[in-house]
């Protein structure tokens, strides 16, 4: 993408970016064989990152806290897999603050999933929930633990020693409050640009995800909140394309699937290697034949499938599965029960009694490390 689509907007190959590039899964796109070839390669591929992501090292600290619970559709989050009758089903939305130390001294804080969720209701997806549910039947559905402030300062984290937001995608987002506008925002800070809340701060996103949402087709669009793009100050944004070593221990992996952008987050921690997205909602997604959700385990082979994936939109479906075989293919089971994986759903399916039907065998609830 070489031309502004907003004209306020940086040309997205003008954007500064960020980390190592790893080489590792470069060329998959040029895969003969069509999906399944392509497959093929990702799981012969990813147990090389495997191996080798091993000996990068590890973070200082790995912590999660949570920010809210959410409704969302069942038919998206499992597929077609679960027999549940109802609507939805519950996700735990949660914020991974990981720290490091370079190679000369400096330490580094990134802040995955960090989500702004005072603005995140100003999704057209929950703004239309919203709309149609009364609100006592909201305050069933929806449970807010915890803002990204609130738990930094609890944390004894300034503002200031953020260096990195991550988000596996931008859906519900909008990261006008954390790195600062160019010009004033109508709804929030009409007279003067938005001051960045994180001002050394840098949001590091697939350039296919910003080029993806600032032109969004209507199937994308209830998803996201593509006119809070438009101003955002350059210099907080670092722009990536494909696959990178942040840190020791630390990576980012293009995941194309539940969006075209889509990227994981790779840890190496205490418990062996972890990855963090949101192309499964549980882990047991990876494992489904150990799945006592009602429909899960029986469907999988049904249909000779290995995992469940999330998807509310279909642009890159196909590709969705080989990037979740690479998930699968890196990560490390869990000690105390290795039927399932060290896969971390940054929205992780959570029981909600208003729904039965959906919940979980096994939730992570959380990431400790350091
Ligand atoms: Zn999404």
């Amino acid at each position: 993408v070489t031309e502004a689509i907003i004209p306020s907007l940086p040309r997205l190959d003008d954007l500064a970016t960020a980390g190592t590039a790893i080489t590792t899964f470069a060329g998959m796109d040029q895969v003969q064989g069509g999906f399944g070839g392509r497959m093929f390669w990702a799981r012969q591929r990813a147990m090389v990152f495997r191996r080798d992501f091993a000996t990068t090292g590890r973070p200082t600290s790995v912590a999660t806290v949570d920010l809210v619970s959410v409704p969302y559709p069942t038919r998206f989050g499992l597929w077609r897999a679960a027999l549940s009758p109802w609507e939805y089903l519950s996700l735990t939305n949660r914020m991974l603050i990981v720290r490091w130390t370079e190679s000369d001294g400096r330490r580094r804080t990134l802040l995955f999933e960090p989500t702004d969720v005072d603005r995140g209701w100003h999704t057209p997806y929950f703004k239309a929930i919203a709309a149609a549910t009364s609100p006592p039947l909201v305050r069933a559905m929806v449970t807010e633990l915890g803002s990204v402030r609130e738990h930094l300062r609890a944390a004894g984290i300034a503002p200031e020693e953020i260096d990195y937001l991550v988000f596996d995608h931008l859906h519900a987002q909008d990261v006008r409050r954390w790195i600062g506008t160019t010009k004033p925002a109508a709804d929030i800070s009409p007279d003067a640009p938005v001051a960045p809340y994180f001002p050394n701060a840098r949001l590091v996103v697939q350039r296919a995800e910003l080029a993806g949402l600032l032109e969004a087709q209507p199937s994308q669009r209830p998803w996201y909140q593509v006119e809070t793009f438009h101003d955002l100050r350059p210099e907080g944004i670092l722009a990536i394309d494909g696959d990178v070593l942040l840190g020791p221990g630390v990576a980012l992996l293009a995941t194309p699937g539940h969006v075209p952008g889509n990227q994981t987050l790779v840890l190496n921690t205490d418990t062996g290697i972890w990855a963090v997205s949101e192309n499964a909602i549980a882990t047991e997604c990876f494992t489904p034949e150990h799945s006592l959700i009602p429909g899960v385990a029986g469907w999988a082979p049904a249909w000779q499938q290995e995992l469940i994936m999330n998807v509310n939109t279909l642009e890159t479906t196909g590709d969705q599965y080989n990037s979740m075989i690479i998930e699968k293919t890196i990560v490390d089971p869990v000690p105390s029960d290795p039927r399932f994986l060290q896969f971390f759903p940054s929205s992780e399916l959570t029981s909600n009694p208003a729904w039965p039907g959906t919940r979980p065998t096994f939730t992570h609830g959380t990431i400790t490390h350091g």
